[in-house]
């Protein structure tokens, strides 16, 4: 390539700075906001589109039209008013008169009109002393301004209070672009040229990003959005087919046999396994006994049974002679593995420990040394478990619960300290398909979709404080029958000190004044180790009868004689955590009743409330969860880019993400170092613009 030439070249990789207009203040403002180069400014998707190709004429406008108006201004003036001051300008297209009308910035609107001038008004029409139109778009067009707003379909942009003190409001933006489409000479790698895409239509990617920021019609973006939102989802699903060709490349090992671990705690169930966990049991037998490593999400809905698959599944291993880990994100989860799984190793003498991250001195340094020489077999922890000095006898089984709550280096930390081990991830945080397939969408997916028999579905109710003697009039009677109670109040880091003596005031009066007969514990996240565990104990062993507590009993407790929930301020607790608190009801035979007590009304509280008591199934809470608050936040974390991304929508585009990754797993499975040919372009631009989403997947 000629380098002098390309020196000078305007290209997608060069800066924004080469722009006319964008000096080094507004470049570093741009910055500040994830675009830098030119090729980000390209992919910046508008937020809408306003349809400014129908100019319509003054005498048949009606009220609520969106309506494009061009006429000459025959008056304009400042209208004072017993309340504010307004700014009128009075035009007229030859078919009638209109005023419109702007109650802020009018010092700068002012400045702005000369009687006679041809001006393009856009707006909605309202009617209040003739139609009037309130703080419109405008373009002059006689001023020898570029009209760039008229007879378009405009492109408005998201933008920040900062963005718009540069200058870069949507028509800021729009500018930008023009000046950028004049000088343009080389566009973004386009990775589908010259690849078959089977059904797939997509238009050349320079077509896409023109018809996106200068739209010509309305079906054009539909077209090229689609274009932009399938290469986005293809980006994403070639990491995840990256990610999983890694794993099996990688030679895993064959672990055959079932063992007599698993025969003997077989044998002493107390209950039969339900059809959900014996096939799942199949799927992830069938993963070790192949050569190629496991690489398995396991969900099941809270009280679904996933500790005993679990547990057959290291005890397999442990048959092996391997060992296998917990890793759970906290040390509550963790303790609550650990109760669980220990009842099952009792019955057949596997030596399970917990690794928590307050034990020191000679307490770590014989647990560390017990995992080293394997006479610990089933290690449970929390990321504790990652440092350095915890080495392994033979780890050949990882199961991470909640993994999304870890980071893939974490993950990849616990994994080199195997010799590429089966890896099984848990979650009862139901994720919704389209989000599972490219979140998770190197993985493998079993599912345990049903629940152990004799469960009742439990009976939700919303309530206000009105109602609350009613509803401990019930719980007592309940109590009388010999059922126990939960009372949850949320304590949440921001007001924690103010929700903590929420939640002290609600048991003293529960305790004193509301059921004096009856022992009522009380647990709190503040509270010491022993006096916790005291409580709970007495709960468990139901010398209590109703446990106050704030969030801690979100996870780690299983006491299926507790069947009522009171949720306390239900309406400040998101989707999944209600339904992880719910879940912990209805575990028994009897009917459950969870209790959502409404103390503030809110429309979003209100519609979380309401799908609480409309359903117990936790896919469909999961979608609606996904649908309030979007990816990023429905897993609480942020995620390599992807959730940030414009233009992906997890509600509409999964038919797309399905296209997406049949066309991304075909490729890689071909070829999974991307170097033929046809995949020199999804190889360039994957190194090029998606690298920072590599992470540990070595493509050479
Ligand atoms: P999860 O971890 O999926 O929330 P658990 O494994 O804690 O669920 O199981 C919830 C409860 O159901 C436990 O008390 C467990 O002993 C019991 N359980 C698990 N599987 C069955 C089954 N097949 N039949 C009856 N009870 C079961
Ligand atoms: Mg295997």
């Amino acid at each position: 390539m000629d380098n002098q030439k390309s020196y000078f070249k305007t290209t997608y990789l060069s800066d924004l700075t080469y722009i006319k207009g964008v000096g080094p203040h507004r470049a570093a403002v741009l910055k500040k906001h994830g675009l830098q180069t030119i090729q980000d400014i390209l992919y910046y998707i508008p937020r809408k589109f306003l349809d400014r190709t129908h100019i319509m004429k003054i005498n048949s406008v009606r009220t609520g039209d969106e309506a494009v108006i061009i006429g000459k201004v025959i008056a304009k003036g400042i209208k004072k008013n017993r309340k504010r001051n307004s700014f009128q300008v009075t035009i007229s297209d030859g078919t009638g008169i209109m005023t419109c009308v702007w109650f802020h910035s009018i010092s700068w609107i002012t400045e702005k009109f000369v009687e006679g001038d041809l001006v393009a008004f856009f707006g909605k029409v309202d009617f209040y002393n003739g139609l009037k139109l309130v703080h419109p778009d405008f373009d002059l067009l006689d001023s020898g301004e570029d009209p760039i707003n008229t007879n378009q379909i405009i492109a408005q942009y998201p933008s920040t209070a900062e963005l718009k003190s540069m200058g870069f409001d949507s028509r800021g933006f729009r500018r930008l672009l023009r000046s950028i489409f004049l000088k343009l000479e080389e566009y973004p790698i386009d990775p589908f040229i010259g690849l078959n895409t089977g059904t797939v239509r997509l238009i050349p990617l320079s077509d896409a990003i023109q018809s996106i920021h200068s739209p010509e019609t309305l079906e054009k973006i539909k077209t090229a959005m689609f274009r932009l939102k399938f290469e986005e989802h293809f980006f994403f699903q070639i990491l995840m087919a990256l990610r999983r060709c890694v794993l099996r490349e990688a030679t895993g090992r064959i672990f055959d046999k079932k063992g007599d671990y698993v025969k003997r705690i077989y044998d002493r169930l107390p209950f039969t396994l339900t059809k959900a966990q014996i096939k799942v049991l199949r799927e992830i037998h069938h993963d070790l006994k192949s050569p190629i490593q496991m690489n398995r999400l396991l969900q099941g809905d809270v009280g679904s049974g996933k500790t005993v698959v679990a547990m057959l599944t290291a005890a397999i291993i442990i048959g092996h002679n391997g060992q296998a880990v917990v890793m759970a994100p906290t040390e509550i989860l963790a303790e609550q593995h650990f109760t669980g799984l220990k009842k099952y190793c009792d019955m057949v003498d596997i030596n399970i420990v917990l690794l928590k991250g307050g034990i020191t001195g000679d307490e770590r340094a014989s647990l560390l040394s017990k995992i080293k020489d394997g006479t610990a077999q089933l290690i449970i922890g929390t990321h504790a478990l990652i440092q350095s000095d915890v080495i392994f006898k033979d780890l050949a089984l990882i199961i991470v619960d909640e993994q999304h709550r870890f980071g893939v280096d974490q993950r990849k930390i616990l994994i080199d300290k195997g010799y590429h081990p089966e890896i099984l991830a848990m979650t009862a945080t139901p994720i919704p398909r389209t989000l599972a397939i490219t979140y998770h969408g190197d993985m493998d997916v079993s599912v345990i979709d049903e629940l152990p028999k004799g469960r009742k579905p439990i009976k939700t109710k919303i309530v206000t404080p009105g109602r609350l003697p009613k509803v401990y009039d019930f719980i007592k009677k309940e109590v009388e029958k010999g059922r126990q109670c939960f009372v949850v109040y949320p304590l949440i880091d921001d007001s924690e000190k103010m929700d903590l003596e929420a939640a002290s005031t609600g048991f003293e009066k529960l305790h004193k004044k509301i059921f004096p007969k009856l022992k009522v514990g009380y647990i709190h996240g503040k509270m010491k180790n022993d006096e916790r565990d005291i409580q709970m104990q007495d709960f468990i062993e139901n010398k209590s009868n109703i446990l106050v507590s704030t969030t801690v009993i979100e996870v780690g407790i299983d006491i299926p004689n507790a069947s009522i929930m009171v949720i306390e301020n239900a309406e400040r607790f998101g989707l999944a955590q209600l339904h992880q608190l719910r879940g912990r009801i209805g575990r028994g035979t009897e009917q459950s009743y969870c209790i959502l007590v409404q103390r503030k009304k809110t429309e979003a509280g209100l519609h979380r409330l309401g799908i609480m008591e409309m359903t117990n199934d936790g896919f469909e809470i999961a979608e609606e969860d996904l649908k309030m608050r979007g990816p990023g936040e429905f897993f609480g974390t942020q995620q390599s880019g992807y959730g940030k991304s414009l233009i992906v929508n997890f509600q509409e585009d999964g038919a797309i993400i399905r296209k997406a990754r049949q066309l991304a797993f075909n490729i890689v499975e071909k070829d999974p170092h991307l170097t033929g040919s046809p995949h020199q372009n999804v190889r360039k631009k994957f190194m090029q613009k998606y690298k920072s989403m590599l992470d540990f997947v070595n493509i050479g």
